[in-house]
């Protein structure tokens, strides 16, 4: 029987944790906090900021939102993340992209502080993963991976593991964040021959294309654990990940839902981050 790693519970974990650091930081003075930056009303980014911020404030982060306006200038944007930065008071920095079609995202990105890039979306915070000698913190997508690998005691040392999906945000970090684990890894990609072969050979698979039901039975085995990173809307309006959960479940060993697997914990991840960064905030720079 195919064990089902669901992500609530993993978060909860996470989350449970969390509260009980930022009580004992309140109890020394300090009050975690976060800024969520946003230019304009598009309706994804309203409804993130909105799921963070009550999770955040659950977890005893107190939130600040910043309003720009879709038409403001990248001057502004860079502006406003420069001021975050120089305020102690903050201890984390999210922005929600995609910015306005007139902004270089790179050059907001990365104005923000490394200390304060909870997100892990500055080129410095990636450069920290792959060195592993990075001051930043990971992209929570790919830190949501390992999450629920720890939660349900899943050892990657040794294993063939293949992530398939290359892009920054998720199956880059992804990788490097299970070779750190002393996993052998593969990284597949739209012009990989043969992936059926290649996913099946695997121990560990992280699927991260966003192509709705694209791994079906044919790509697994039993034995293998799966965790399915994308999250797709399908023509009738559900949300599917890239896995065919249905072909998939029963035939191998473990493999998370979408919904309800890796998109449950990321917030999670970010709120951890805000109090990591809080908590180094109150120690001397070596
Ligand atoms: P992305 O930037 O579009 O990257 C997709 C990757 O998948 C690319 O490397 C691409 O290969 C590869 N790919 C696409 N079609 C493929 C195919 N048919 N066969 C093999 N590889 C293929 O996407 P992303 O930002 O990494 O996101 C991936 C998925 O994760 C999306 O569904 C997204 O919604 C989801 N996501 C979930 C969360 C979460 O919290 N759960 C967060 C972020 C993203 P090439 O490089 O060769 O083009």
């Amino acid at each position: 029987m195919t064990r089902i790693l669901k992500g609530p519970a993993v978060a909860q974990a996470i989350n449970t944790r969390s509260t009980a650091a930022a009580l004992a930081l309140k109890k020394r003075g300090i009050e975690p906090q976060i800024a969520i930056v946003r230019a304009g009303e598009r309706g994804d980014a309203l409804s993130y900021e909105r799921g963070a911020t009550r999770r955040a404030e659950e977890v005893g982060i107190a939130v600040r939102p910043i309003v720009l306006d879709e038409t403001a200038s990248q001057a502004e944007l860079i502006a406003t993340v420069e001021s975050l930065n120089a305020d102690a008071s903050l201890h984390g920095v999210l922005l929600l992209r995609p910015f306005p079609l007139h902004i270089d995202d790179g050059a907001v990105r990365n104005a923000l502080a490394v200390a304060k890039d909870i997100d892990g979306i500055t080129d410095a915070s990636v450069i920290g993963v792959f060195t592993g000698r990075g001051r930043g913190f990971a992209p929570c997508t790919a830190q949501a991976c390992m999450e629920i690998l720890d939660y349900y005691g899943i050892d990657c040392a040794g294993k063939n593991a293949v992530v398939v999906g290359r892009s920054l945000v998720v199956g880059k970090p992804a990788a490097m964040m299970l070779l750190e684990r002393n996993a052998t890894v593969t990284i597949a990609h739209s012009r990989s021959t043969d992936l059926p072969a290649l996913v099946r050979r695997a121990e560990l698979v992280i699927t991260c294309v966003g192509q709705p039901r694209m791994f079906d039975e044919h790509y697994f085995l039993p034995g293998q654990t799966v965790i399915d990173v994308g999250i797709n809307v399908t023509a009738d309006g559900s949300l599917v990940g890239d896995v065919d959960f249905e072909a998939v479940e029963g035939i191998v060993e473990a493999l998370s839902p979408v919904p309800g697997g890796v998109g449950s914990v990321t917030t999670g991840v970010l709120l951890k981050h805000v109090i990591e960064a809080a908590e180094r905030a109150m120690r001397p720079v070596p």
